[in-house]
C-alpha cells in the first residue's frame, strides 16, 4: 500500500536537486551529524499531505514536529497572513496592535482559570525560559524541578530542564534545576500494581524530593500535561490535581508546558482541560497558529500578573507578539472553532486513533503499549512483551540504527512521514485529518510492522 500522487503535485527534479545541493553547502541543521544526513526537499503541502520535487506524496502522520494541528496551507490563515503583511508588518512590542491584542484575547479566553494576561514569544524553549524567570521572580527562590521523561526547549535552562538525552550535553553551567520521576505506568519507577498506587507513589517522591531540596529553595515544578515527545505520557487520574495541591502547600509555583499538548492535539483546547487543572503559569507555541509564523508565550494567572504590576518585568523579546504571527494566530482559532478542529482531534481518536492501534496491537508481538488521547498516540515497541524491553536502548544516538529507524524508512516508502523517538513511533497527525486519512496511514503502518 502506497499513497498516491495528489492533484496538487507538481514534479521539478531539476529544482528539487538545486535545492538539495545548496542545503547540504550552507544549511547547518538541527540535532544532526551533518555529514550524515539526508533532507528531503519539500515542494509544497496542502491540508494532511506534502510533496517532493519528484512528485512523491507523503501523508504527515508528523505534523512537522506536532505542530501543524491546522495542517498544511490552511486558506484562512495564509489569507490572514497575507492581510496583516499589506497592512502592518512589524512593530515593537511596547505598542499597542490590533493582530496583538486580538491574539491574547482568544488565547486568554480558552486557557483555564484566571491565565489572563499573555507574554508572546517566537517559541516554546523561550516561553519556558520566561516562565522560569517570572516563577524565581514571584518566588524569590532558585529550583525548579522537572521530569526525567520530559522536552523543554533547546535554550540553556529548557535544555538543561529537560529530561531526555539531548540534556547531557547541554546543562554544564545551568544551576538550580532538579529532576525528578513522574508518572508512567507501563514502566513504574515506582514498582506500582496499578493507576491509583503509580499516582500515589509519584506524588508521595515528589513530596519528598522537595523536602530533600528543601521547599524553601524550590521556585517551581515544571511539567509537560501530557509528555510528548518523551513517550505521550498520560497522566493518572489525580496526578495533577496532586502536584497542584503540592505546590500549593509549599508555594511553589506550578507551571504546564503545553508547547506539544495544547490548542487541539489532545482533543480539547488545552491537555489541562481534561482534568481541571489550572496551573500558575501555561506555555504554549505550534498549535497557537500551526508554525505558521514563529509564535509562542506564557499565560499568566492573575497572582504572578500582580508581582509585575509596579515592578518591571526584566525580559523581553524584539519580536514578541509579532503581526504576522499573532494575525495568524487569531484566524488559526477562529478557524478551529468554526471547522469543529479540536472536536475533530478528539472523535478521531476515540473513534478511529484509538481502537485501530489497540486491534494493531493484538496482531503485532512488537507492540507493548499504546496509548494516547485525541490526535497524540503513542506505539511502544518492544523486544519482549513480557520482560518489556524497548527495541532501542534509552539512548538518543544509538537510536540511528536501531529497528526504528528501519520503521521509519519503510513507512517513507510507502509515503507515510513518521514521527519515531526512541523505541516509538508516535501517531500526531493534523487535528483536521480526516477519517479516511488516518486509515490510510494506519493502514501502511500495519503493513509496516
Ligand atoms: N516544550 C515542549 C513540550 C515541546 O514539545 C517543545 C518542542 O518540541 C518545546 C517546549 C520547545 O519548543 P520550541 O522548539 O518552539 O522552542
Amino acid at each position: 500500500m502506497t499513497i498516491s500522487p495528489g492533484p496538487s503535485v507538481d514534479a521539478d527534479p531539476a529544482l528539487g536537486q538545486a535545492v538539495k545541493a545548496a542545503d547540504r553547502a550552507h544549511v547547518f541543521h538541527s540535532w544532526s551529524a551533518q555529514s550524515v544526513i539526508d533532507p528531503l526537499a519539500v515542494a509544497g503541502a496542502e491540508g494532511s499531505y506534502f510533496w517532493d520535487f519528484e512528485g512523491k506524496r507523503y501523508l504527515d502522520f508528523s505534523s512537522q514536529l506536532v505542530n501543524t494541528n491546522i495542517g498544511h496551507q490552511h486558506p484562512k490563515v495564509v489569507a490572514a497572513i497575507q492581510e496583516q503583511a499589506a497592512k502592518l508588518c512589524t512593530f515593537a512590542p511596547a505598542f499597542a496592535i490590533e493582530a496583538r491584542s486580538e491574539a491574547a484575547r482568544l488565547i486568554a479566553e480558552r486557557t483555564p482559570g484566571d491565565l489572563d494576561k499573555i507574554f508572546f514569544t517566537n517559541g516554546g524553549a523561550e516561553a519556558n525560559e520566561n516562565a522560569i524567570r517570572m516563577a524565581r521572580l514571584h518566588t524569590g527562590r532558585q529550583k525548579v524541578l522537572s521530569t526525567y521523561r520530559s522536552y523543554h526547549g533547546a535554550t540553556a535552562n529548557a535544555i538543561a530542564l529537560t529530561g531526555d538525552p539531548r540534556r547531557w550535553q547541554n546543562e554544564i553551567g545551568v544551576s538550580g534545576v532538579v529532576h525528578f520521576w513522574g508518572p508512567y505506568p507501563y514502566r513504574s519507577n515506582f514498582h506500582a500494581g496499578n493507576e491509583a498506587q503509580e499516582c500515589e507513589r509519584a506524588l508521595a517522591h515528589l513530596e519528598q524530593v522537595i523536602a530533600f531540596e528543601g521547599p524553601q529553595t524550590v521556585a517551581a515544578i515544571i511539567l509537560e500535561t501530557v509528555v510528548g515527545t518523551a513517550g505521550i505520557l498520560i497522566p493518572p487520574a489525580g496526578y495533577l490535581a496532586g502536584v497542584r495541591e503540592i505546590c500549593d502547600r509549599y508555594g511553589i509555583v506550578f507551571i504546564l508546558d503545553e508547547v506539544m499538548a495544547g490548542f487541539g492535539r489532545t482533543g480539547e483546547w488545552f491537555a489541562a482541560d481534561h482534568w481541571g487543572v489550572t496551573p500558575d503559569l501555561l506555555t504554549f507555541a505550534k498549535g497557537v497558529n500551526s508554525g505558521y509564523v514563529p509564535l509562542g508565550g506564557v499565560a499568566i494567572s492573575g497572582e504572578i500578573a500582580a508581582t509585575f504590576a509596579e515592578r518591571p518585568f526584566p525580559g523581553g523579546l524584539t519580536y514578541s507578539g509579532h503581526p504576522l504571527a499573532c494575525a495568524s494566530a487569531v484566524a488559526t482559532i477562529n478557524a478551529m472553532a468554526e471547522e469543529g478542529i479540536v472536536e475533530n482531534a478528539k472523535h478521531i481518536g476515540e473513534t478511529v486513533i484509538g481502537p485501530e492501534l489497540r486491534a494493531m496491537a493484538e496482531r503485532h508481538p512488537s507492540v507493548g503499549e499504546v496509548r494516547g488521547l485525541g490526535v497524540f498516540w503513542a506505539v511502544e515497541l518492544v523486544k519482549n512483551r513480557e520482560t518489556r524491553e524497548p527495541i532501542t536502548p534509552y539512548n538518543a544516538a544509538g537510536a540511528a540504527n536501531a529497528p526504528i529507524a528501519e520503521l521509519a524508512a519503510e513507512c517513507k516508502k510507502r509515503g507515510l512521514w513518521p514521527f519515531t523517538n526512541m523505541n516509538r513511533f508516535h501517531v500526531v497527525p493534523p487535528c483536521n485529518v480526516s477519517e479516511s486519512e488516518v486509515k490510510e496511514g494506519l493502514a501502511i503502518l500495519d503493513e509496516v510492522l
